[in-house]
């Protein structure tokens, strides 16, 4: 999933301060499944935004809303009864939904609620680990399913590098050196021939190196993409 962290509050109230009246809209996909956008985080962002402009002296009325999604026009649509009744979103969605609502509604003012961290998996409550960075041309069915861009410090497609030690990595010692752990598991498997493989350059295009990213299933689109 889509790990996001709330933004400090002082720099959302910069954002807002002019404003007399703001949306905190928040989204049940990812973020609310890591706890930093959901409804229970609208509702403290929102009592947390209320008490600070009340200390100050300049009150702030703020609506409160969770969409199932933003990062779907569908989903985005109840957005619409909000126009012209506040002066600015505060999103709690991922990056994603943020830009979605800044293409689909220009004359709204939409500020992010949260930092969109990384893809990553939830090992144990209260922690999150990354595990892709989507690069779009996966290699993982070469190193035993580990992923060596998101979880190798220096990025390595040929590891580990010189300073694994112990099976720790040399740049964060608290964290295991990916690429030994990928030796170590294609040795247990009698693959590590592999390993011996030289590799075609990776083509980062698909990482993003070309330019915006799009993809297209025309089998989906409705009256195949015509
Ligand atoms: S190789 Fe690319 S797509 Fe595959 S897990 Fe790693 S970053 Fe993700
Ligand atoms: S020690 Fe391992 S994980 Fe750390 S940078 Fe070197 S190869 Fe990558």
């Amino acid at each position: 999933m889509i790990i996001a962290e709330r933004r400090p509050i002082p720099e959302i109230l910069q954002n807002i301060e002019g404003y007399e009246k703001v949306l905190v809209l928040g989204c049940r996909g990812c973020v609310a499944v890591c706890s930093a956008g959901g409804d229970r985080e609208v509702a403290i962002l929102a009592e947390a935004l209320r008490l600070a402009r009340t200390l100050s002296g300049k009150p702030l009325e703020v609506l409160e809303a969770t969409f199932i999604r933003q990062c779907d026009p569908e989903y985005l649509e109840p957005l619409k009864k909000y126009k012209g009744e506040v002066e600015a979103v505060v999103s709690l969605a991922c990056g994603v939904g943020v830009n979605l609502i800044a293409d689909l509604y220009p004359e709204m003012r939409v500020y992010p609620g949260v930092d969109t961290s990384f893809y990553g998996a939830n090992l144990s409550l209260g922690e999150w680990v990354e595990k892709c960075r989507g690069c779009g041309d996966c290699i993982i069915d070469k190193t035993a399913g580990l992923c060596p861009i998101a979880r190798c410090a220096k990025n390595l497609l040929n590891g580990p590098c010189g300073g694994s030690q112990g099976g720790r990595c040399e740049v964060r010692k608290e964290m295991p050196c990916i690429w030994h752990e990928i030796v170590e598991r294609m040795k247990r498997r009698g693959e590590l021939e592999k390993l011996m493989e030289i590799w075609e350059p990776k083509d980062w295009r698909p990482a993003g190196g070309d330019g915006l990213r799009v993809r297209i299933r025309d089998d989906l689109r409705l009256n195949g993409g015509n």
